[in-house]
Formats: C-alpha cells, structure tokens, sequence
C-alpha cells in the first residue's frame, strides 16, 4: 500500500504528478486551518506533510500517529515545533542553499531603495511632483563604499556581504555566533560584537534566524547605539525586532531609514504607523519570492518527503539526530 502524503503549500502539476505515482495524496487548500475537524480522518493516516506556514501543534501532532516526516517550503522552520517532532521521531526537513542568493538579492534591493529613496521618490514622480531638478531635501545617501554591518553570517548573511563587498567596495562587519575565518579572508569582513557593529555600521543588516535567543535582539538600546544616519534593513524574521522601538526610532531621527521584508505580524495590519513613514521600504516577505526560486525550494521539498518517505536520508534534513 502507498503511504500518504498530505500537500498545503504550491507544487507544480509535474512536482504533484511525481508525489502521486508514490504516494497516496491528498491536496489541501492553503485556506483550510490543518486541525479542521474535516481533516482529521486525513491526518490519522498521514505518513508524510508537505508545504509551506504549516500550523502544527503538538496538539495535531497527537492525531497523526503515522507522521514520519514533515517538509517545510522555507528554510526558516521557527513556526514549527521542532523539539516536540524531535521527540516524536518525526523528521523535520528545510529547503536551504536555493534561496539564499535570491533573498541575498531582496536585501540588496533594500538596501539600494533606501538609501537611494527610490520608492518615495518613484511615487512622487508619478504623483506629478517632478517639475525641476530636485534639490538636497530629495538626495539619498551613498552606498558604495560604506560600512555593511551583517546580524548574523550564515548562508544568506554572507551573500549579502560578498555583494555589498565585492559589488559595492563595502566594509563588512559581522556579529554571528561563529567565527567565519574563510569569509573574512575573502571578504575582507570583519567581525566584532554586535555593540560595536551597530555604533559603526552605515546599514545594519539582519540575517539571524528566529530562536529563543534572537527574539527581540534589537529592540530600543540596540537602536540607541545606532548612527542617526545609519539604514537598517531586516530580512530575516520581524520577531527578532521590537518593532514599536524600530518606529520610535524612524519616528524620532534615532536611525534615517529601514527596509523591511519582515514583520511583528504579516501581513503588516493597515494600522501599522510603518505604513507611512517615507523613509520605510515595507515589502511583502518577498525574500526568496521568485518563480525560480519558489519552484526550485517546492523542489527540495518534493525531494526531501520522497527520500524520507522510502527510507533514505533527505538532502536537508533539521533534527539529524531523528535519523541516527
Ligand atoms: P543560516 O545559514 O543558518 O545562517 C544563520 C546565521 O545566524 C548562522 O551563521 C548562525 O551562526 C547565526 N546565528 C544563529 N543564532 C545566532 C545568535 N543567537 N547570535 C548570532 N548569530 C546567530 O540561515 P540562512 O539560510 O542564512 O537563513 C537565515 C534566516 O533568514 C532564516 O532562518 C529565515 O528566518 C530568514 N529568511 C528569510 C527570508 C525572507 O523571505 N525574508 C527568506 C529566507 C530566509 P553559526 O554560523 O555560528 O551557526
């Protein structure tokens, strides 16, 4: 008998026909809540899940006694509740490496449009404004060979850096749990502490995970230590912000301006006071939001449920020691 997967998350009809002639599998709705009473007897049987902002519970996770592997279409996994799969045997896989030059492009793009003021100035522009040469209360600021402070030096934080450094004759420094010895002599790249990156860094770029740890790492002292001309751009989770210091900031000239892709709660409410800042550039979690790169992170998860699922070990497997 074919084990059963369960799909909530966007595959293309070749990546769903692949799953099919394996598995049993069953199509749910990304509107549809996964504890729907509707879905119980579906979850009961469910060997594998695969998808993306998949809302597993312990509680949910009580009523899929069969569960062997959950696939997330991300490689941040922090919504999920790793130890608990952990302790279940259940394998929870990621999709990194596809999507770290395209959200390394996303950070960039921040980083450009704020400093340049190219949103706030394509809208006045098209709002009819343009009729002289404009004058210094219009100028942006340079970005070429500024000082890129990195929050976090992983796969992502790196790309950003080799683009800022080797693109953009950028300074990087970096605060990161390791030490990253092959980068800095790449790169040049410095790293210090984060006290000391955010006192001397034109743009403060952040790229750590959210964990116990950075929840909420930079909040109103962070920002206090800040340069008043000093951009911050956040790309990684808004939680690891606080973001209401993040608005007193912008609102009081503590730090010029902000690009961000992430938020406190997505999507940013109609309320949020970000929403009318014009030295704020707020995307909609775009990070990695490609047709090339969504297909290929579909990809890897494809690849990884159908490696669990027949026994052998996924390419991006979270919680190793499931399979040990
Ligand atoms: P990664 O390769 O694991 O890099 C994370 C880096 O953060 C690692 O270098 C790690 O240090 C460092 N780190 C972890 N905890 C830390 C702490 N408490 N203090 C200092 N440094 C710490 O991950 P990645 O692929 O670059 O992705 C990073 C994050 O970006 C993801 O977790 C996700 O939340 C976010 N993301 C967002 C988007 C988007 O759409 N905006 C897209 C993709 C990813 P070590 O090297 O020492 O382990």
């Amino acid at each position: 008998m074919k084990k059963r997967l369960v799909v909530q998350g966007r595959l293309s009809d070749a990546q769903l026909a692949t799953l099919n002639d394996l598995f049993d599998v069953s199509v749910l709705p990304k509107t549809t809540a996964l504890n729907d009473p509707d879905n119980h007897a579906l979850l009961a049987e469910a060997h594998g899940i695969i998808g993306s902002g998949l809302a597993i519970t312990p509680q949910l996770l009580d009523a899929t006694p069969n569960l062997e592997v959950v696939a997330t279409i991300s490689v941040g996994y922090d919504n999920l509740p790793v130890e608990e799969l952990t302790k279940r045997g259940i394998m929870l896989c990621n999709t990194p490496d596809v999507l770290t030059e395209t959200t390394a492009d996303t950070g960039f793009t921040l980083i450009m449009a704020t400093a340049r003021r190219v949103v706030e100035l394509a809208e006045w522009v098209k709002a009819g404004k343009w009729q002289a040469s404009i004058g210094p209360a219009l100028f942006g600021s340079d970005v070429h060979g500024k000082t890129l402070g990195m929050i976090g030096f992983g796969r992502i934080g790196q790309a950003v850096a080799r683009r800022g450094a080797l693109g953009f004759g950028m300074q990087v420094r970096y605060s990161n749990a390791s030490p990253k010895p092959a980068l800095e002599q790449e790169l040049g790249a410095v790293r210090c502490e984060l006290d000391e990156l955010l006192a001397t860094s034109d743009f403060v770029c952040v790229t750590v995970p959210l964990t116990a740890d950075t929840e909420r790492l930079i909040g109103a002292q962070q920002f206090a230590l800040m340069q008043p001309s000093a951009i911050f751009i956040n790309i990684a989770r808004g939680k690891v912000v606080d973001e209401s210091a993040l608005i007193n900031a912008l609102e009081n000239g503590v730090i010029q301006a902000a690009g961000l892709d992430v938020f406190e709660q997505e999507p940013l409410p109609a309320a949020s006071p970000l929403l009318n800042m014009p030295n704020v550039v707020a995307l909609p979690h775009i990070g990695s939001a490609t047709h090339e790169t969504r297909d290929a992170m579909a990809q890897r998860a494809v690849d990884n449920v159908r490696l669990a699922l027949q026994g052998e070990k996924p390419i991006s497997l979270v919680n190793e020691e499931v399979n040990q």
